[in-house]
């Protein structure tokens, strides 16, 4: 059958898919990254330390496994390049053999990340907290067909005279639109030779690679960066990212549109945590959401805002992911909690809901808060679902039962092996 697997996030991002690719990846052949660059982060932690990946896909610490940057994302070859060495650095093999870079894939140039800073600048507290990474200049402009695809590397007078083209339009906005420096050719060039060039043997035609292997029945996995709420199309738009984060979309932004996606594990943090600007209905404040991020770790480039389960919008996140799993994170987070809060329904103009309203409203639901008690111990040598106090297990099926999905895996810890497989 031709059927494949995807890790992808249920929530805002941040819900541990990293850290569920990297177990996972010993049952599969070929892993793929299909939309998103530089802009989140997955933590994996392994005997080779831990890591923050940004664009190489989850599966670069197994030996055998091929890990496919594919065509849907914002590939920044810079970006990519540091996050290359380091891992060489620690003692991670990295090279044509087991990573590969789809010939589609859209260059992001550091036009778009000056352009993304630019127009935070410019937005003053309107500003969408983006990473500043260049993604949204970046899709822009691969939507107005205006981006250097990785395969003009084999062409260097076609990708010359591209690139004069478009520095030649972009420098028309740098300068007239936000009265910045000019880029030069010179500077492109030689970022060209310093950051692109050296990634030409890992450009390939994935597409054909990934047809052959989906026909000699190799096992494919693929792997979302964010989660559903951030999805371009279904999240909590304009606070959402600028590509499509849906197991939906994984075959089209790998390079294998015929795929079939029969297993999507939606992975789900056992409380909430947003990053930047946006509604996010179950937020905490004060000494209870201090107390949740510094237990929970929740800091990247901004503090993280923190909050109970979102069992609406975590609803929300698996129908729209089609998950036919879920994977539970950071549970022994709470096991310091006396009593567990849940966000189970919002209330807008004075009525209860359970389904998630239309975005632009979103901000005028207030939440509904219950609590259940909490189980006080650590769990996070607990391997098996028996051994989990009653108390997290009626936490585990009341989520279950809510969102209407199999929890499947019930991770304790952020180690590869912390964690609870279940039927
Ligand atoms: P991703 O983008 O979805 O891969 O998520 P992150 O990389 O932001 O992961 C969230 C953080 O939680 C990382 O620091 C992980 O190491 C950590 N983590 C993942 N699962 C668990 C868990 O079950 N318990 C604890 N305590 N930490 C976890």
């Amino acid at each position: 059958m031709d059927t494949c697997t995807a890790i992808v996030g249920i929530n805002w991002g941040d819900e541990g898919k990293g850290r569920m690719v990297d177990l996972l990846t010993e049952d599969f052949d070929i892993v793929c990254r299909y939309q998103g660059g530089g802009n989140a982060g997955h933590t994996i932690v392994n005997q080779y330390g831990e890591f923050m990946l940004h664009l190489l896909p989850s599966g670069v610490f197994r030996p055998n496994v091929m890990n496919i940057l594919g065509n849907g994302m914002a590939l920044d070859p810079e970006h990519l390049t540091r996050e290359i060495e380091t891992l060489r650095g620690k003692g991670v093999d990295i090279s044509p053999d087991n990573v590969m870079i789809s010939e589609r894939a859209s260059l992001l140039m550091p036009w778009h990340r000056r352009l993304d800073a630019l127009e935070e600048a410019r937005l003053k507290d309107k500003k969408l907290d983006t990473t500043r990474k260049g993604i949204a200049p970046f899709y822009s402009d691969k939507y107005a067909k205006k981006t250097i695809l990785a395969g003009e590397l084999f062409y260097p007078d076609v990708l010359r005279q591209h690139l004069h083209d478009l520095l030649e339009w972009k420098n028309l906005i740098l300068t007239g639109v936000y009265g910045d420096e000019a880029e030069t050719e010179e500077e492109i060039n030689n970022w060209v030779k310093t950051y692109c060039e050296p990634l030409v043997p890992y450009i390939r035609n994935t597409g054909s690679y990934l047809a052959d292997a989906l026909w000699n029945h190799k096992r494919i996995l693929f792997e979302g960066q964010l989660g559903a709420l951030r999805d371009l199309d279904y999240g909590i738009y304009p606070f959402t990212t600028s590509s499509n984060v849906l197991a939906a979309y994984a075959p089209i932004g790998s390079g294998l549109p015929r795929a079939r996606v029969g297993r999507i594990i939606g992975v789900v943090k056992a409380y909430s945590s947003c990053v930047g600007a946006g509604p996010f209905v179950c937020e905490l404040f004060g000494d209870e959401a201090e107390h949740l991020r510094q237990i929970g770790r929740e800091y990247g480039h901004l503090p993280h805002r923190v909050g109970p389960i979102d069992l609406v919008a975590t609803r929300y996140g698996v129908r729209v992911q089609n998950a036919t799993e879920i994977a539970l994170t950071k549970l022994d987070v709470l096991s310091e909690l006396d009593e567990i809060p849940l966000c189970t329904r919002y209330r807008l103009n004075g009525v209860e809901i359970d389904e998630m309203p239309f975005p632009s409203i979103l901000s005028r639901c207030e939440p509904v808060f219950e609590t259940m008690p909490g189980w006080k111990c650590d769990i996070t040598g607990v391997r098996n679902w028996w051994d989990l106090p009653e108390a997290a297990q009626n936490y585990v099926k009341r989520i279950e039962d809510s969102v209407g999905c199999i929890i499947k895996w019930i991770s304790v810890g952020p180690e590869r092996h912390s964690i609870i497989r279940r039927g």
